[in-house]
């Protein structure tokens, strides 16, 4: 079948069903094109709660999914490719948060969004990358905080609220390759852009990069907008390689360089049209939380949304 036609059924399915597509920044172009809402975890977690529509089907890995279903729990929500998954939010188990909370009963545990709904329910309050400085900041100054599972995350967000916070030792494995050096080397080579990165990278709280004025560090919504309101007409961008996708759409005059032509998330990539397709005809596959679960996951997620 030819990619019109396949956008043709996807569209008409929709409607038939009253299906809403979500599709991340880091999803294939041709996905983000057919999605009604595009975003980062920040915002694709605000449209999933508002979306009148009785089904979601979600272009992302598993645990977005897993938050879609959280915070909407009377509508279906699909993942079109049931394996997609996440090493960040593999790298932490709700097991392993209980033992940590034994040990320090007192003790925060601030989660970010890329963990499982069974991590988010053993925690006390859950962050994005957008939000992740105004949350830990909101915290009692007298208490342990425990940030899981991205240390380049919350190493960076240490340095910027000066908190003492214990690290989980886990990280992305696309974002933990964009290091000091090559942000030093993009630099050198493109002198007037700015340099734009998302914190879950290994340079974000390198001290020579912090002090670099070109660098700017955001989420992928804040990368979007500081290249799309700057007057710059050159910028270097330092996350997943798709996100540069929608920026150079919203901003076709500008060049937008990847930091690395290598910094692809596979598991974000195995979407296709063809399984959104599928997804739709079959109401597959459908991501599930057991009541109690979910009760207990949402609850860091709702201080969160109330917060900001
Ligand atoms: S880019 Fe990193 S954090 Fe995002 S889904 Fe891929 S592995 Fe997970």
């Amino acid at each position: 079948m030819v990619t019109m036609e396949i956008v043709q059924q996807i569209k008409q399915l929709q409607k038939e069903k009253n299906a809403s597509i979500l599709a991340h920044y880091y999803a294939r172009p041709e996905v983000q094109d057919i999605a009604d809402y595009i975003g980062d975890s920040l915002e694709l977690s605000r449209k999933a709660g508002e979306t009148k529509a009785d089904i979601i089907v979600f272009c992302g890995v598993h645990f977005m999914a897993e938050t879609a279903a959280v915070i909407s729990p009377t509508k279906k929500v699909l993942i079109p490719v049931e394996g997609a998954g996440c090493s960040l939010a593999e790298s932490i188990t709700s097991e392993q948060l209980t033992q940590w909370k034994e040990v320090n009963p007192q003790g925060i545990i601030v989660c970010y969004v890329n963990t499982s709904a069974d991590v988010k329910a053993c925690s006390d309050i859950c962050c994005t990358s957008a939000n992740a400085l105004q949350i830990v900041e909101s915290l009692p100054a007298d208490k342990k905080i425990l940030f899981v599972p991205d240390n380049n995350l919350g190493a960076w967000v240490q340095m910027k609220t000066g908190r003492e916070i214990e690290l989980w030792p886990g990280n992305c494995c696309v974002h933990e390759r964009i290091t000091a050096e090559m942000v030093i080397a993009r630099s050198e080579e493109y002198p007037d852009a700015d340099i734009l990165i998302h914190p879950e990278c290994k340079c974000s709280s390198d001290l020579q990069v912090a002090n670099m004025p070109n660098v700017f560090i955001y989420s992928t919504s804040g990368i979007l907008k500081h290249a799309t309101e700057s007057p710059k007409k050159q910028f270097v961008i330092g996350t997943e390689i798709e996100a540069l996708y929608q920026i150079g759409k919203k901003n076709p005059s500008k060049e937008i360089i990847p930091i690395a032509k290598t910094m692809i998330c596979g598991q974000m990539k195995k979407i296709h049209l063809e399984d959104v397709l599928e997804a739709l005809e079959k109401e597959q596959y459908e991501v599930t939380i057991p009541a109690a679960i979910r009760a207990k996951a949402w609850s860091p997620i709702r201080k969160m949304l109330e917060m900001i």
